[in-house]
C-alpha cells in the first residue's frame, strides 16, 4: 500500500497553504463518514489527508443578519444547539433525522455540502433557508449561495486548493418544515426528503421555498412550484396544485432505494404534508 502524508494543522493558513501544495492531490478529512468508505474501497487516493478537526471551525453564533455555522459543526451539535433550534428548526430537524448517533456524532455541515449528495438531508434544509458557504483558500477568500454551489451529484463549484469554512443561514422571519421518507424510519438515507419554508400575512403567502432531496441530480429548488404560492392567499387546493409543480419540476432515478415513479408518487404527498405541517408551526422571528 502506497503512503499517505497525513495533515492534521490547527491553523487555517497553515490548511490552505497545504492545499495550495496539493491540489487534487489531497483530500479534506473532516468526521471522515463519507469520505473513509471511498478511501477503504479505493475510489479516492489521495497523496495527502488535510484533517480540518482541529482548525477551530466547529462553533455556532448569531450576529444581526445571519447565524454562522463553522464547517466541523457536527450533525449532533446542529440537532441540538438553541440557536439552531430557534433561528433554523428546518435545520435542526435535518440533523435529527439524519442517520445515526454514532453518525451525528462525527458528521459535518461541511463535509455534508461539500460531499454534495442529492440525498444530503442538511442541504436540502440549507438551501431552504437561503443560506451560502464561505470558502477560502490561500490566495483568498468567497461567499456562494448554496444554490450556485452544486453542479450535478458529487461535484460543486469548489476548487481544490478550497476550504469551506463557515456556513451563513440568513435570519429570515417564517414557517418551516423537514420531512423525509426513507426504507425504514430512522438511520437511512432519504427515498426523498422535502424542506419548506413560508413567509406569511395572515394567509397571504409573501414568498415561498420548497426544496427537494433524492429527486434530482442536486437538491432542487423548485422555483415554479413556489412562484404558484408568492402574493397568494394559501388554500388547500393552492398546496396541491404546488406539490404537483414541484414534482413536475423533478427529475428522479430509479436506484436501489426506490423506482422513479416511487419518488414522485410519494414526493407530492410528502410536499403537500411539508407545506400543510409548516403552517401550523411557530414562526421564527429573528
Ligand atoms: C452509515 C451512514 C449513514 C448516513 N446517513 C446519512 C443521512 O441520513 N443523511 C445524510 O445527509 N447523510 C448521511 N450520511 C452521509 C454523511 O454522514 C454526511 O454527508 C456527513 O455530513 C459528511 O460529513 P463528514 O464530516 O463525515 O465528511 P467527510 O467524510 O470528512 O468528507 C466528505 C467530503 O467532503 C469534503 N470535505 C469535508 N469537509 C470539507 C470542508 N470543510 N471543505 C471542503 N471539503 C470538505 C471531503 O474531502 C470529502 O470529499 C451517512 C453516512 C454513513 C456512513
Amino acid at each position: 500500500m502506497r503512503e499517505v502524508l497525513y495533515y492534521a494543522p490547527t491553523e487555517l493558513t497553515e490548511a490552505t497553504a497545504i492545499l495550495a501544495d496539493h491540489r487534487d492531490k489531497a483530500a479534506v478529512l473532516a468526521g471522515g463518514t463519507d469520505l473513509l468508505p471511498k478511501l477503504n474501497y479505493y475510489e479516492v487516493k489521495p497523496h495527502a489527508l488535510l484533517y480540518i478537526g482541529r482548525l477551530g471551525l466547529s462553533s455556532i453564533h448569531n450576529g444581526s443578519s445571519a447565524l454562522t455555522i463553522g464547517a466541523t459543526t457536527t450533525t449532533a451539535d446542529l440537532a441540538t444547539h438553541h440557536l439552531v433550534q430557534q433561528y433554523a428548526p428546518a435545520l435542526a430537524q435535518a440533523a435529527r433525522l439524519s442517520g445515526s448517533v454514532a453518525i451525528q456524532n462525527a458528521a459535518t455541515i461541511g463535509g455534508n455540502i461539500a460531499n454534495a449528495s442529492p440525498a444530503a438531508d442538511l442541504v436540502v434544509a440549507l438551501l431552504a433557508l437561503d443560506a451560502s458557504v464561505r470558502l477560502l483558500s490561500h490566495s483568498g477568500q468567497r461567499d456562494v449561495h448554496l444554490a450556485d454551489f452544486f453542479l450535478g451529484p458529487h461535484l460543486t463549484i469548489l476548487q481544490p486548493d478550497e476550504l469551506i469554512t463557515q456556513i451563513h443561514v440568513p435570519l429570515s422571519p417564517g414557517k418551516t418544515e423537514f420531512l423525509k421518507l426513507g426504507r425504514r424510519k430512522g438511520q437511512t438515507l432519504a427515498v426523498v426528503s422535502v424542506a419548506v419554508r413560508l413567509q406569511l400575512d395572515g394567509d397571504l403567502c409573501h414568498d415561498a421555498r420548497i426544496v427537494l432531496g433524492s429527486m434530482a441530480p442536486t437538491p432542487l429548488r423548485c422555483r415554479t412550484a413556489e412562484h404558484l404560492l408568492r402574493g397568494q392567499k394559501i388554500t388547500t387546493d393552492l398546496i396541491h396544485q404546488a406539490a404537483t409543480q414541484a414534482i413536475a419540476e423533478s427529475s428522479p432515478i430509479t436506484d436501489q432505494r426506490a423506482t422513479a415513479w416511487y419518488r414522485k408518487k410519494a414526493g407530492e404527498a410528502l410536499v403537500q404534508r411539508a407545506l400543510l405541517q409548516a403552517l401550523d408551526k411557530k414562526e421564527v422571528r429573528p
